[in-house]
């Protein structure tokens, strides 16, 4: 199977230079991954990128509005089933996939691998020996995590797969996979550590801890991380690594645990 990457006008903080549409084929016959946005040159684009490409399946990684609005309307159009996990505010799939799904185009097919963490409704497709990773990794901007612990268990669990190339959702083609994953994992570990020793140092809110850990982040980007940074505790206190003081408080006070 081949790929040909059509990329969204939609560049942005948390889109890099914009989304990847991936029209995933075999000469013949052609998935187009991920759509994106509606907007109206990106439809066009994909229609004529299709070429003599006969249109077989609609698929969408997940519900985020630079993935899947543009899904349905791209389906009924070229008269293919639409494919995803679950509807959402942005897509509604005609036929539900979960994970092991396959989803045939022409001699090939696209397994599906659920993927959750950055949304509870993402699924990766491994086609080949390549993964389709939409936002579960990105080359060159920030995953935004929704569940750190779900998170941690797909990138242990894309690991396993033995994928030998990524094609995220965002940036470029990734072409050693099994580097990049590891990386992604040294990360979220290492962003862990970051949080444990700054709360060890006294910073006991997500709002103190995000000025520690965020070093010099843009402005506009500093209440997303620290949403980030809440999520994040929410897994070190399920592991007992963080304990949460005066539950009752609206902000989140943590404390590391007495050593005795
Ligand atoms: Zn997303």
């Amino acid at each position: 199977m081949q790929c040909y990457r059509v990329l969204a006008p939609n560049p942005g903080p948390y889109t890099g230079p914009g989304t990847n549409t991936y029209l995933i084929h075999d000469g013949e016959r052609a998935a187009i991954l991920d759509p994106g946005p509606i907007i109206e040159s990106h439809f066009a684009a994909i229609e004529r990128s299709l070429g003599d490409l006969v249109p077989a399946a609609v698929v969408v990684s997940h519900n985020h509005p630079d993935h899947a609005p543009l899904a349905n309307p791209l389906a009924e159009k070229l008269g293919v089933p639409s494919y995803g996990f679950a509807p959402g505010p942005d897509f509604s799939p005609d036929l539900m996939i979960a994970d092991g799904s396959t989803i045939p185009v022409g001699s090939g097919e696209l397994v599906a691998v659920h993927t959750p963490g950055h949304t509870w409704d993402h699924l990766c497709f491994l086609v080949g020996s390549e993964l389709y990773t939409g936002d579960h990794i990105m080359e060159g901007s920030t995953v935004i995590l929704e569940d750190a612990t779900a998170y941690l268990d797909s990138l242990d669990r894309v690991a396993s797969l033995g994928a030998t190339r990524l094609r995220p959702g965002h940036g470029d083609t990734i072409e050693d996979a099994a580097a990049a994953i590891a990386e992604y994992i040294e990360h979220r570990r290492e962003r862990e550590r970051q949080i444990v020793a700054a709360v060890a140092a006294g910073a006991d809110t997500p709002a103190a801890i995000t000025e520690v850990v965020y070093v010099g982040i843009p402005p506009e980007l500093i209440s997303a991380a620290a949403s980030q940074v809440r999520v994040q505790l929410q897994k070190l206190i399920s592991e007992q690594r963080l304990l949460l003081r005066s539950p009752s408080s609206t902000e989140m006070h943590v404390v590391v645990p007495d050593e005795r």
